[in-house]
């Protein structure tokens, strides 16, 4: 079957009845852009650029600098050759700790996590957003930003992406002027008021992993709970639903990065809920491109409409398998 899917790397991605499909793939370091590309991901739809922090866990005083962040990013836009980039700032605490004794430690997860710890020390967060403009001008780059829930979260932010873009403009450093910059949504609270979101920015990506940890209250490391972690809940599916749909009524591109994306099992739900664009480790790239070539949105569509109505979780998974076996 291995042999079989890597014939499909060059082939064009889109479904059966002729719509195109975008592929990514995410990253952790700048060397897994080799595999994107070997498994024919059109960029990266995610950068967790924490993992270049992580490996340096411990004092702050090693965590890397501009050039270091640079270099790095730099590195998987050359490697993708054109293709766009999205790097998202440090996204640290909770499931990713950096070793640095700065987190909260009651409810981490609920805590001074990704861009809550990224306000707080703006330092580092305009460290890391000259590194991320700079490389921009290798390639095309897309700024991506964890964990945002209230809109001066989004202001601050954006007027931190002001600021390094006037630094680097009065240092007549090159960068890509126009760079969009995109709101992960990932707490549920985003989901009921996304005007907040479509107004202020050019793309949204919806983070699974951290979507249902915190619509169904289950902390995504405790083993003790994974049996409850259920993507085919109805309100998770509402959810993603409506985010799809909000997505394209205001013009914005809107992509999952969270595991979900790279389920094959899911691929048609949610090609038939409109997505057009997924993100995923780049080993289920070929398996999930498979399934939507093989898929029609137009049997798809009615069909996931009616299953978003189910409410029924019983019902809900057997809908889901029997779109699954649709022939093309
Ligand atoms: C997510 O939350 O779904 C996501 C893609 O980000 P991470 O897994 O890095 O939190
Ligand atoms: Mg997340």
């Amino acid at each position: 079957a291995l042999k079989k899917l890597s014939k499909l790397k060059k082939t064009p991605t889109m479904t059966h009845d002729g719509t195109p499909i975008t592929l990514m793939a995410n990253i952790e370091f700048p060397d897994d852009c080799n595999a994107a590309l070997e498994n024919g991901a059109s960029g990266i739809g995610l950068f967790r650029s924490e993992f270049l922090f992580m490996s340096k866990a411990g004092d702050m005083s090693r965590l890397p600098g501009e050039e270091e962040q640079f270099e790095a990013y730099k590195k998987a836009v050359v490697i993708m050759r054109g293709r766009p980039v999205t790097i998202r700032t440090l996204d640290i605490g909770a499931d990713k700790p950096i070793g640095i004794s700065d987190f909260s430690v009651l409810n981490p997860a609920l805590g001074k996590r990704a861009i809550r710890f990224c306000l707080a020390e703006p330092e580092l967060f305009l460290t890391q957003l000259r590194a991320i403009l700079r490389a921009s001008a290798f390639g095309p780059v897309k700024l991506l930003i964890p964990m945002l829930v209230h809109a001066f979260e989004i202001d601050q932010s954006l007027a931190m992406i002001e600021q390094a873009k006037s630094q680097l403009k009065a240092e007549k450093v090159k960068f890509d002027p126009n760079i969009p910059i995109g709101a992960m949504v990932e707490v549920p609270a985003a989901i009921f008021a996304l005007s907040m979101f479509t107004r202020r920015l050019d793309f949204l990506s919806i983070g699974t992993n951290d979507l249902i940890q915190y619509s169904l209250a289950i902390d995504r490391v405790d083993p003790e709970v994974a049996h409850l972690y259920n993507p085919l809940h109805p309100a998770i599916l509402t959810m993603l639903s409506t985010v799809i749909r909000a997505g394209a009524k205001a013009g914005l591109p809107v992509s999952i990065c969270g595991e979900l994306a790279g389920d094959p099992a899911m691929t048609r739900l949610l090609l038939g809920m409109g997505l057009r664009e997924f993100s995923m480790h780049s080993t289920q790239l070929l398996t999930v491109k498979q399934e939507i070539l093989n898929a029609s949105l137009k049997e798809l569509a009615p069909r996931v409409k009616r299953i978003l109505s189910l409410g029924e979780p019983d019902a809900i998974e057997r809908a889901v398998e029997k779109v699954r076996q649709l022939p093309a």
